[in-house]
């Protein structure tokens, strides 16, 4: 069977903030069987997720690029992979079987190819909505549970901060820094997200930044017996002023820098090292997928809090590959609150 398989791309390659007009949709001819000899599965995609990091490869140059294979330059035309959720319509691989429903690298298409099944996995779509598999079971969640508990090594009734709180990784951090007994403030940008933190998800406090002018003693009034972990999303002007509130021996586990993602190479706010020798800081970058060996213990952890209703699901959807243009330049002005996925398909 042929089918036309419309996907997302680059119209030009992105300087400063993203416009939905940055992006346009385009289609080819896709032909849903897979050749005798190959070990590809071909997935309808049903749920997509919409990530920050994407902003790095849609740029002619990021030093990200060369980093990892996953965050290689984007071309303009080309086809930009991206972590979904889906069934699969086609299989030579004897690791999945046609109606299968997985998760891994997909893309911003109706119909991705993977090849040779990389980076896919079969996931259990019964208990829990499908949704979930995109965000909370998936790789926004693990990136929140290894960042906090294999970057941060928290203890009980230490002091945690976490910027972008409400966005898809901060605001499951800070759920489950609750759960481990600390004392958690989060920050967002907007009173609606602040109010989430405080009433819903249990935060202890949270403010708006856009509303605080000196950082540093914001952070000084919300934590007078200072920061044990910092949790950051968002980098510069923040991380520096959360470095100079943090204890001996506080830990920052750096999982993105959004705040600086659309600037381009002008000299920024960052951490006095001489704190970070004195106060014996640990400062750390980290990437979820060096964690795939915690994947199965994260997985049964964060479902049975799902299960005892312990942990608080914030999604945030747009329906149809249409609204990826938007929900994408949305994630830099701050428009979504919780995960941001987009629903492809229905069946
Ligand atoms: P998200 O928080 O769901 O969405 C982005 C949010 O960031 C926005 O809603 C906005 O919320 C905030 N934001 C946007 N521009 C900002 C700015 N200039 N200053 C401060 N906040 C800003 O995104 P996410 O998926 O959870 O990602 C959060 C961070 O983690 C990003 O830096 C991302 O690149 C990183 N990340 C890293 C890994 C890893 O493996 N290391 C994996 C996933 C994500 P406000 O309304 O609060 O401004």
């Amino acid at each position: 069977m042929e089918v036309e398989n419309k996907y997302v791309t680059l119209k030009k390659h992105i300087e400063g903030a993203p416009l939905e007009s940055d992006l346009e949709m385009r289609s080819t001819v896709l032909v849903l069987t897979v050749g005798e000899g190959s070990d590809d599965v071909i997935v309808k995609n049903m749920y997509v997720s919409i990530d920050p990091y994407q902003i790095n490869r849609m740029k002619k140059y990021s030093p990200s690029q060369t980093a990892v294979n996953f965050s290689t330059r984007l071309d303009v035309g080309q086809a930009i992979d991206a972590y979904g959720i889906g069934m699969v319509v086609a299989s030579n691989n004897s690791a999945f079987q046609k109606d299968d429903m997985v998760a891994g690298l997909l893309g911003w298409a109706e119909y991705s190819i993977i090849k040779g099944g990389n980076m896919l996995w079969k996931i259990d779509s019964k208990e829990f909505p499908l949704s979930y598999h995109g965000g909370i079971l998936g790789f926004s969640g693990l990136t929140a549970y290894a960042g906090f508990f294999n970057v941060c090594k928290p203890k009980k009734g230490e002091k945690v901060f976490v910027s972008a709180a409400s966005g898809s990784v901060g605001n499951v951090v800070g759920q489950y820094a609750k759960l481990l007994g600390c004392y958690v403030i989060g920050c967002a940008g907007t009173k609606e997200k602040v109010d989430l933190l405080k009433d819903k998800l249990g935060f202890d406090d949270a403010f708006n930044y856009k509303e605080e002018s000196d950082l540093k003693s914001t952070l000084k009034r919300y934590f007078p017996e200072g920061i044990d972990i910092y949790f950051d999303n968002v980098g510069a002007e923040m991380q520096e002023a959360a470095v100079a509130n943090m204890n001996a021996f506080g830990r920052v586990a750096v999982c993105g820098v959004i705040s600086e993602y659309l600037s381009t190479n002008e000299k920024r706010a960052a951490p006095d090292m001489l704190l970070v020798v004195y106060k014996r800081i640990t400062i750390q970058g980290f990437l979820a997928g060096d964690y795939m060996d915690e994947f199965a213990n994260f997985i049964s952890t964060t479902s049975d809090h799902l299960r005892h209703n312990r942990i608080h699901v914030v999604e945030d959807i747009s329906q149809g590959l249409e609204s990826i243009p938007s929900a994408f330049a949305g994630l830099f002005r701050g428009d979504n609150v919780g995960k941001k996925l987009v629903q492809i398909t229905q069946d």
